[in-house]
C-alpha cells in the first residue's frame, strides 16, 4: 500500500487510526519460513503480544502459524480466532500456577520458567508434557531494556540451575517435551545467537522425551535507513544446518519453532495521526498531534525511533521539527526531525507502527484507543472501531455519595 492508499484510509476513518499492511505480514512469514526451508519441521508461533487484533491472529492461522502467549486472555483469543490449542504455546512470567492449570487445561502446551512452579505443577500433573524456558545468560543484543539473558533476569531457570531441573523432573516423573530460551529483543550478531543455542543444545541432551527446541525470538528489523537487521537468511542457513545436525545427535527429528513478534509485525503497521496546532516557539517549531503516548508509547518508553513522514505533503521543502502529542505531560515522539512542510490539518504517518504500539495504547487523558485497519488485498478493512464515551464508562460503578451511611461501629 502506498502513501496515497493511507491518505484514503484517514480520511475514510479519520484519525489518529493504525493501519496494518497484510501483503506485508504475510512476505515476513514466508521469508522466515524460506530461511529455514532445510530444517524438516518448523514451527513459527507469532507473539501475540505484539500486535493482538482477532482478524490479525486469524491471518496468521490461515499462513498455518501458531501462536505464542504470555496471559489466559491471549490464549482466549487465539482460540477465539480458530487456532487448534496444540499450535499454542503459553510462555507466561510470573504468573499463578492457578492460571497455567488453567492454560493447560485447554490443551495448550505449557512453557514453564521457574523452579517452585516446576515443581508445583509436575507434582500435580505429571501427565502433562512442559516445556522448560532456560536462561543461558547470553546478552543477545546492546540495548539492556530489552535484554533478558543476563544474570540477574526474571526470565528462565539458570542454566546453573540444570541439575535443580533434573532432580525435579526425577522426583515427579514429569515429562519434559520441549526446551525454550528468549534471549532478549535484538540480535545483532548472528555468532552471538548462535553461541546461545549451542548452550540450548547442550541443555536439550539432558531431556530424553523432547519434540521441538524453541529458540524464543528476538530478530531485529529496521527502524531508520541504514540500521542493521537480523540476517534471517544467514541464520536460517547456519542455525538450520545445526539443527539438522543435533537431530542426529540426538537420534530423532525434533521441530525447530520460533516466535517472533516485532519481525513479522512491525513494519507492516503505520500510525496516522492529524497534526492539531504548528507551534513555533524561540527555538523548536512543534507540531502536535491528535495522539499522543497514549496511542503509542514506544518512543518515550524505550526511547525508540519511528520514521515519520508527512505523507499530506511528501514533496515538500524539508524542515526539523519536533513531533509532540496532546497529553498533559511530555510526550515528544521525536526531536529535530527533517520531515516535510507541515500545515496544522497534515496526516502524518509513523512507520513500524505494528509491534508493541496498539497493543501498549491506554486511556490516558480518558482518550478513545484509535481504530485498526487491516489493508488487505488492495483494500482497506475496520477491525476494531474507534472506542466512543460509553467505552470510558462501561465498568465504572456511579454510587450516590449523598446517599451512603457511615458503617456504624459494632457495640462490645
Ligand atoms: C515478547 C516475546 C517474544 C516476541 O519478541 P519480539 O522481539 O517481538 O520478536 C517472543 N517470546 C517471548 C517469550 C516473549 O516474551
Amino acid at each position: 500500500m502506498n502513501s496515497q492508499d493511507l491518505l484514503n484510509v484517514a480520511k475514510e476513518f479519520g484519525s489518529p487510526v493504525y493501519v496494518y499492511d497484510a501483503e506485508k505480514i504475510v512476505s515476513q512469514y514466508q521469508r522466515l519460513t524460506s530461511a529455514f526451508k532445510k530444517v524438516k519441521s518448523l514451527r513459527i508461533n507469532y507473539a501475540v503480544k505484539a500486535l493482538s487484533n482477532i482478524s490479525v491472529l486469524k491471518l496468521f492461522n490461515n499462513l498455518g502459524s501458531g501462536i505464542d502467549t504470555v496471559s489466559w486472555q491471549e490464549v482466549k483469543l487465539g482460540l477465539a480466532a480458530g487456532f487448534k490449542p496444540e499450535n499454542i504455546i503459553f510462555t507466561p512470567n510470573g504468573v499463578s500456577l492457578e492460571e497455567i492449570e488453567a492454560v493447560a487445561a485447554l490443551g495448550v502446551q505449557i512453557n514453564i520458567d521457574n523452579l517452585s512452579v516446576l515443581e508445583q505443577f509436575g507434582a500435580k500433573h505429571p501427565d502433562i508434557p512442559v516445556c522448560i524456558r532456560i536462561n543461558p545468560h547470553v546478552m543477545a543484543g546492546g540495548n539492556s531494556n530489552i535484554s533478558v539473558g543476563h544474570i540477574d533476569s526474571k526470565f528462565g531457570i539458570s542454566i546453573h540451575q540444570i541439575p535443580h531441573i533434573l532432580r525435579i523432573v526425577e522426583n515427579t516423573n514429569m515429562c519434559v517435551n520441549g526446551i525454550h530460551m528468549h534471549t532478549g529483543s535484538d540480535i545483532l550478531d548472528i555468532e552471538v545467537f548462535l553461541y546461545a543455542s549451542e548452550i540450548l543444545f547442550e541443555t536439550a541432551k539432558n531431556f530424553k522425551d523432547l519434540e521441538f527446541v524453541d529458540f524464543g525470538s528476538g530478530f531485529k528489523v529496521p527502524y531508520k535507513d541504514g540500521d542493521i537487521e537480523t540476517n534471517i537468511e544467514e541464520l536460517g542457513k547456519k542455525l538450520g544446518n545445526r539443527f539438522n545436525k543435533f537431530c542426529e545427535e540426538y537420534g530423532k527429528d525434533l521441530t525447530l519453532a520460533f516466535e517472533p513478534g516485532k519481525f513479522l509485525v512491525s513494519e507492516a503497521g503505520n500510525f496516522l495521526a492529524k497534526v492539531n496546532v504548528v507551534k513555533q516557539t524561540t527555538s523548536t517549531v512543534f507540531a502536535g498531534i491528535d495522539s499522543g503516548f497514549n496511542h503509542l508509547i514506544r518512543p518515550m518508553f524505550y526511547n525508540s525511533y519511528h520514521k515519520i513522514e508527512n505523507i499530506s505533503n511528501p514533496k515538500g521543502r524539508e524542515r526539523f521539527y519536533s513531533i509532540v502529542g496532546y497529553i498533559c505531560e511530555t510526550d515528544t515522539f521525536a526531536n529535530n526531525r527533517r520531515i516535510s512542510e507541515i500545515k496544522e490539518g497534515d496526516v502524518l504517518c509513523f512507520k513500524n507502527a505494528g509491534a508493541y504500539c496498539f497493543t501498549m495504547a491506554s486511556n490516558y487523558n480518558s482518550r478513545y484507543r484509535p481504530a485498526e485497519i487491516l489493508w488487505y488485498k488492495g483494500q482497506a478493512h475496520l477491525i476494531r472501531k474507534r472506542e466512543t464515551f460509553d467505552d470510558l464508562i462501561r465498568n465504572q460503578v456511579e454510587v450516590n455519595l449523598d446517599d451512603l451511611q457511615p458503617k456504624k461501629e459494632i457495640a462490645k
